[in-house]
């Protein structure tokens, strides 16, 4: 998916499994284990089908095969080409690490592509490829981690059947932010069966209950372990982590029946996810706002264009605002979130731009939100609030720039973010 998000591994739409999320360490094959995953690994498939199916509640259609393989670290390599390749995610990979760079969130030499890859093969444990309706696990794993991979896989395979995957699997402009939050609906899904899955028959809600929080928690601690850049890593963990919860939540509420409501009543914000109350029927709706702007008059007579445009959500400015601030306080700056813009320009022979438009849910939580910006390693060249709104401006010297933000800021409109991703 588009997302600017950070939440990289959307940027691809992978339905994939990073290996934290089976809630043991894994570790490579020990020697001597040899051939035993490759050759129970049908038994293996079909027994996640049946545990998946009976778990979620879902039984596949009549005539609706999934079938099963095992992929190597290169399959796996090569299948992440295949999908940039499919969806134009590699510039948006790029340009993702371009913005990043402007807000002085990476390096002035990071590269995210090949951070990108690099957490993406070492973490990667296995994926459900929608196109062959196949589910794939990592050859190099010992078959005891296989197995929880597995359903996890065969629940994409359950969800594929009924809802139809492909459709959210392509990057929209302008919903980035809603596409990371489908995303965490349909991880945080699996994440929550596979997890039901390996906790014995018979345990009490109250230690089920413990032994979920005590997951989400692991998923969240994790991120501090893996050798990756944080903001990677931080955007990876979040649909496992976070979607975990919101799906736990929706579960406790009306069983899977809710589960399912919710590829109708799409979450529409990164925000619902991480607070669940603000998603629909949870007591505190707060559907997001849309932003659009066109690239500022004084900018484009400098000669910049439009490089991308990207909803950084919720969860987009969390992240940007956790490299210059303690979480909490970034978490703080960045709740009352309720929808922004921002562009990515450049220009032949100068440095890049990003111009923002965001409105929040009140003055004061804009006012929060500005000075949570006014933090970031790369300085803002301009912030302006006007009420519940906020614009700034970053990276290049563009002369006058709080005119250039009080311009985007007049211009900006509001209004209603559909969240539309029709079947075929
Ligand atoms: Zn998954």
């Amino acid at each position: 998916m588009r997302p600017f998000h950070v939440a990289t591994i959307a940027l691809i739409s992978l339905l994939a499994v990073p290996l934290g999320t089976t809630a043991c360490q894994a570790r490579e094959k020990p020697p001597g284990e040899e051939g035993g995953a490759n050759a129970d690994l049908a038994a293996v498939a079909s027994d996640a089908l049946a545990k998946a199916s009976a778990l979620r509640g879902i039984a596949l259609p009549a005539g609706h095969t999934v079938k099963s393989s095992v992929a190597s670290k290169a399959d796996v390599g090569r299948y992440l080409g295949d999908r940039l390749r499919a969806t134009d995610s590699a510039r948006l990979i790029d340009d993702t690490g371009r913005m990043l760079r402007v807000f002085g969130a990476v390096k002035p030499d990071f590269d995210m592509m090949s951070a990108f890859e690099k957490a993406a093969t070492e973490q990667i444990a296995g994926y459900y490829d929608w196109e062959k309706r196949t589910l794939f696990v990592a050859d190099w794993l010992p078959t005891f981690v296989q197995a929880p991979i597995m359903v996890h896989e065969a629940t994409h395979a359950l969800q594929d059947a009924r809802f139809h995957l492909a459709r959210f699997m392509t990057p929209k402009a302008g919903l980035e932010d809603v596409q990371a939050a489908v995303q965490a609906l349909i991880e945080g899904d699996a994440t929550l069966v596979m997890a039901e899955g390996m906790f014995p028959e018979g345990s009490s809600p109250a230690s089920r209950q413990l032994a979920f929080g005590m997951m989400e928690q692991q998923l969240e601690a994790q991120i501090a372990n893996l050798d990756i850049d944080p903001v990677i890593a931080e955007s990876m963990i979040f649909p496992y982590a976070r979607g975990l919860r919101f799906a736990r939540l929706l579960k406790d509420k009306g069983g899977y029946a809710a589960v399912d409501a919710a590829y109708k009543e799409l979450p529409r914000s990164t925000e619902q996810i991480l607070h669940p109350e603000k998603y629909k029927g949870g007591g505190a709706e707060d559907p997001p706002q849309r932003v659009d702007f066109e690239v500022p008059k004084a900018l484009a007579a400098q000669g910049f264009t439009l490089a991308m445009p990207s909803v950084l959500g919720e969860l987009g400015v969390t992240t940007i605002l956790r490299r210059s601030m303690a979480p909490e306080a970034a978490a703080t700056a960045a709740a009352g979130w309720d929808g922004d813009l921002a562009l990515l320009l450049g220009a032949p022979g100068k440095a890049d731009a990003v111009v923002l438009v965001s409105v929040w849910d009140s003055e004061e939580d804009a006012a929060e939100a500005k000075a949570g910006f006014a933090t970031t390693k790369n300085p803002p060249r301009a912030l302006v609030q006007d009420g519940a709104k906020l614009a700034g401006i970053w990276g290049a010297d563009v002369g006058d720039p709080e005119g250039v933000a009080k311009a985007a800021l007049g211009a900006a409109r509001f209004g209603e973010v559909v969240a539309d991703f029709p079947e075929k």
